[in-house]
């Protein structure tokens, strides 16, 4: 005989709060399916796919959050394992996305790190292969894990490391941890995650001089660095235009050590300016990237499309639209509807990120919570 509790939930299927959003009028219908592509107004199609699997993180870039850390997300906003794998399924399997990077916050404190990867890992994109799986990192903890996270099916790494002088990256990140980090990058080096890269931000005043030390210390690893402009989404007293370091000027300050030429592979949808790199002295030789999102903004060939913690949708860092999926999920939203409330936040993309612009405003949410 049925129980009472097992006709309660036979019977009674989950309320629709406020019911799937209806698509914009022009976007193009889905495949008889729902299965669609992540294209917007401007013909970007979306591939890269960048899931935020935590806003907490266990240092304290002073770039990035203030000393006292942020106003954490409580559990029960953030997606469980459960929804994080569902929409990754439906972004890979039936949205085209033939890349996912897992980043935060950090998201080594995610314990099921690996759990996630290897049922990424199991998917199929549109061209029937497994879709390349990517992770940024400080680094903090990776030694121990990298060959789970190899073997569930990490494919590349990432790690910040914004100077090699202690003094520094103790003050900048506020925690005494630079040598956990050197000890990531041979560890990943080691399990042959190639080729292991170093994203460093570049700040007025403050690592400017450790530019060119830390070129060299990334050459002589065998890791690939790029330098990244320092963009508004940290703290606001953090950044301004007028006091950008921009790629021009990085470039300037590797040439006091180094030959550069531009490398000949093609940049595609990749953000990094690559370069050719040989020391003067002609010991040291390698690839070194510059990402200029402020002042070259590659917002033409962007193909991201992101998933916060707390599962919203977002078509770029630093926009202020984004859609809830996971609302539309635990409302008991259907795939079909879940690809399409994903279709249209993504067809809404806006042709540039507006950060030169006056009138810019710096998106409600911080770095850290939208996953960098
Ligand atoms: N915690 C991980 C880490 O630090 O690699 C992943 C998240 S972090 C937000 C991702 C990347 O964004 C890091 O390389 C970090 O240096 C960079 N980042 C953070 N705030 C930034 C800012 N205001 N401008 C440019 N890059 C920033
Ligand atoms: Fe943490 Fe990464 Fe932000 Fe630094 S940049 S505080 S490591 S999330």
């Amino acid at each position: 005989m049925t129980s009472p509790s097992q006709l309660t939930r036979v019977a009674l299927p989950l309320p629709r709060i406020g019911g799937a959003p209806t698509p914009p009028a022009d976007m193009p219908a889905a495949h008889a399916d729902g299965s669609r592509a992540l294209i917007d107004r401007y013909g970007r199609v979306a591939r890269d796919l960048r899931v935020s699997l935590t806003d907490r993180c266990n240092l304290r870039c002073t770039y990035c959050m203030p000393a006292e850390g942020l106003d954490w997300m409580p559990t029960e906003h953030t997606l469980s394992d459960e929804e994080t794998i569902r929409l990754i399924r439906l972004g890979v399997e039936r949205l085209g996305i033939r890349q996912v990077r897992f980043t935060g916050g950090e998201p080594l404190l995610r314990k099921s790190l690996e759990k996630i990867i290897a049922a990424t890992k199991q998917l199929r994109t549109d061209e029937g292969v497994a879709p390349t799986i990517a992770l940024t990192t400080n680094g903090l903890g990776l030694p121990r894990r990298i060959e789970a996270l190899k073997e569930a099916g990490l494919d590349r790494v990432n790690i910040s490391l914004d100077t090699i002088d202690r003094e520094l990256y103790a003050q900048l990140t506020r925690r005494d941890r630079i040598k956990d980090v050197f000890k990531a990058i041979a560890a990943a080096s080691e399990a042959g995650l190639h080729p292991v890269k170093v994203n460093a931000v570049v700040m007025p005043g403050v690592n400017e001089d450790g530019i060119v030390p830390l070129a060299r210390f990334c050459l002589e690893h065998g890791a690939q660095l790029r330098f990244i402009e320092q963009m508004p989404l940290g703290p606001r007293e953090k950044w301004r235009r007028d006091q950008l370091v921009t790629a021009d000027q990085i470039l300037d300050y590797l040439r006091e050590d180094l030959e550069l030429t531009p490398a000949r592979e093609p940049r595609g949808s990749a953000p990094a300016e690559l370069w050719e790199v040989t020391s003067h002295d002609g010991t040291l030789h390698g690839t070194i990237g510059i990402i200029a999102s402020v002042t070259h903004p590659f917002c033409g060939d962007c193909d991201r499309t992101r998933l916060t913690t707390d599962g919203a949708v977002r078509n770029c860092l630093f926009g202020n639209s984004e859609t809830s999926l996971r609302d539309l999920m635990r409302a008991g939203a259907t795939d079909e509807e879940l690809m399409t409330a994903w279709a249209g936040e993504m067809w809404a993309k806006l042709p540039g990120h507006g950060v030169n612009d006056e009138g810019f405003l710096q998106p409600d949410r911080p770095m850290s919570a939208i996953g960098g």
